[in-house]
Order: C-alpha cells, then structure tokens, then sequence
C-alpha cells in the first residue's frame, strides 16, 4: 500500500458563540486551526500542548466525534466524510479510541466481559462460548488475568480499568488508535507500565497511535514524532528525538525548558514562558504566539508564519527561526547538514 495510513489536511473546527441573532458575524472559538499530518502504519504521533489548545477537539474530528469547519481526514487515502454506510463501518473497525478516565468511559453496570467484547458484538453475534474466549483472549493482550472478565468497573483498580479501555480498543484489530490523555489520570508507576504495553502491543501487532498528551516525560518515552500544537495551530512537528535534543520553535523551547525533568542534570528552567495563554475567541494577529515570544520581531504581529520544512524532517511554524536558519544554511559549506546549521545558530534566550 502507498501513502500513510492516516493523513490529515487543513483540519479546522470553529465552535459558534451563540446564536449571532441579528449580527453579522457570529464570534466563534478557534478550537483547531488548518492542522496538518500523517501517521505512517505502526507509528506513533504524539500531540502536546499547554490545556485549551485543541488537542481534543483533533482527536474528536479523528474520530468523527465532531464535524470539522474545513479540512479532510483520510485513512488510506480515503475521505472518512465521504463514507456511506458500510464503508464507514469498515473504517470504524480500523480506528479506535482510548479515553483519559477509564471509569467514566466504562459502562458500570456491565462485566468486563461485556465491556470488552462489545464492539464485536455490534458487528457480528457471538455464543456465550466465544465471547468468553474473546474475552480471556483480550484480558491476556492486556496483562490481565481471564477470571478478571467477572468483575465490574468498580471493583478494579485505576490501572485495571485502563486495560480493560485498550483490551475493549484493540477488540476490532484495529490499525490505529487514538488515544487522548489515555495515562494522565493514574499514578506514575501505573502510568509507565501502561506505556509499556502500549508499546509492547504496538511492537507485536503493528498498530499505529495518535497519543495526545500535555506531558512531555510521557511523550519523550513513547512518541516517533511529535507535534506541538498552540491555540489551535501546529507550531512543531518533529522526529521525537529531534524535538527534545533541539527545539527550534522559541514555544516547544519553552514547553521542554519547563517539563519537570527526571534528570538532575539538565537544568529546569522556571516558567519560561511569560503570560498566559490567549483567548482561541480572539486569538492574536500574526502568529498566535508573539504576544508571549522572547524573539517576536514586527512581521510576527502581522503574518501568519507557515509551517517551513527543514533537512532533518521537521516542520517549524517560526518568521525568526526560519530565516535564521536560511541564513545559515546559506552562508554554510554546501553539504552540511541542517543538523549541523540547527546546532550553529546561537540560542538566545
Ligand atoms: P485540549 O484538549 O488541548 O485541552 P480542547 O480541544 O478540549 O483542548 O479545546 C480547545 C478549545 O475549544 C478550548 O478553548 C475549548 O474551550 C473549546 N471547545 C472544545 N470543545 C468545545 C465545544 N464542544 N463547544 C465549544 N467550545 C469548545
Ligand atoms: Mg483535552
């Protein structure tokens, strides 16, 4: 097969404000704003950003939770919009999701035999006999013991809980699975071992994820690329290990610089980032980030930076770092890598 699994294009979502009764234009909140990407089968993306800037709102038009303002969704290079009845049922199977409460996602009334086997259920009728192997089967893929598939939702621990929501998403085999702030919720040692087998699944069965997180510890462990989103907007998107070794947009500079860091050794430092986050009513003119940005330069109030690719596979939404970086590569020996051109220029803080 060509092409990424799931691709998506100029996604955006504007939520009204009111009814607009006798106004000409209706003021509306700019949750997701012409983002961009793809997920290659068996990768992982991850999403970060600050609380508010629309991570949720990407996985909801993911999913078709939401109808988007404008853009596509593509899976295979099929439109999911265009999609009649069964070939909508056949790309429900293929994506899935995982929630950040288990508890409030889960049914209390029902086991998790009947938790898990669900979504099989509403495609194919199954006898007692095989749900409870489906059952024993899934609990297995998760870490969980068979016998668990008696108990209710309430009489499982917070870590269970969340196995049983990826034992109930991986029932259809599907080929990705979205998962928003799917760890954020349990302890941190619950936390890593569900990341563990997120992983281990993903090595043993190829499934691709978008894991949205606003925790950077978390997104380091687990993502191939990382995309960071501001007020709607894709800023960054970069390989993961790229990301954290150099960022290059003065926002993902600051978000690393304030992530809480296992490693004494790096320096942390204290809110970095000056202000708070603007209102996605009335975001700022230009580019979104310049009221707060230590290298705001006047083209940043008036235009909107595009997201400029790099040598090194990244993708950077910057007026100043892009030239920088131009100018460098300019005055650089032809043959050195961006890598290199990256790593020259001062990073004034
Ligand atoms: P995140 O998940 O990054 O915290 P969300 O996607 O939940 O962000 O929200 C992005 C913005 O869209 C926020 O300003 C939020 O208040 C707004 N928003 C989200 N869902 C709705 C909705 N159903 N109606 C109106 N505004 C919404
Ligand atoms: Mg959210």
């Amino acid at each position: 097969m060509n092409g990424p699994l799931l691709k998506v294009e100029n996604l955006t979502k504007h939520y009204p404000l009111g009814a607009g009764f006798l106004k000409k234009t209706i003021p509306v909140i700019r949750a997701v704003e012409d983002v961009s990407f793809s997920v290659e089968a068996g990768e992982t993306l991850c999403i970060v950003g600050e609380s508010g800037c629309g991570k949720s709102t990407v996985a909801r038009l993911l999913m078709r939770l939401v109808e988007p303002t404008g853009g596509r969704v593509l899976i295979d290079g099929t439109d999911i919009a265009g999609l009649k009845k069964d070939s909508l049922h056949a790309w429900r199977r293929r994506m899935q999701m995982v929630f950040q409460d288990p508890y409030s996602s889960l049914n209390p009334r029902l086991t998790a035999e009947k938790i898990i086997t669900e979504p099989v259920e509403n495609f194919e009728r199954l006898s007692r006999k095989q749900r409870q192997a489906l059952a024993a089967d899934l609990l297995r893929k998760v870490g969980m013991s068979p016998e668990m598939m008696h108990r209710f939702p309430s009489e499982l621990s917070g870590g269970q809980r969340q196995r049983l929501g990826i034992a109930r998403a991986l029932a259809l085999q599907p080929s990705i699975i979205i998962a928003d702030e799917a760890v954020s919720a349990l302890d941190v040692s619950v936390q890593a071992q569900i990341l563990n087998l997120l992983l281990d699944l993903q090595q043993q069965m190829g499934i691709a994820f978008v894991f949205i997180s606003h925790d950077l510890g978390v997104v380091e462990h687990i993502a191939h690329r990382v995309a960071v989103m501001y007020l709607g907007r894709i800023v960054e998107l970069a390989p993961c290990e790229a990301l954290f070794a150099k960022p290059v947009h003065p926002y993902t500079e600051a978000l690393i610089a304030a992530a809480p860091v296992p490693d004494p050794t790096r320096v942390r430092l204290e809110a970095p980032v000056a202000g708070e986050v603007p209102s996605p009513i009335n975001p700022p003119s230009g580019c979104a980030f310049h009221p707060r940005c230590p290298l705001g330069v006047e083209r940043c109030r008036i235009e909107v930076p595009p997201l400029v690719p790099m040598a090194d596979g990244r993708v950077v939404a910057c007026h100043v770092r892009a030239q920088a970086i131009e100018l460098q590569g300019q005055s650089a020996a032809a043959g050195n890598s961006l890598a290199t051109t990256v790593s020259a220029i001062t990073w004034n803080r």
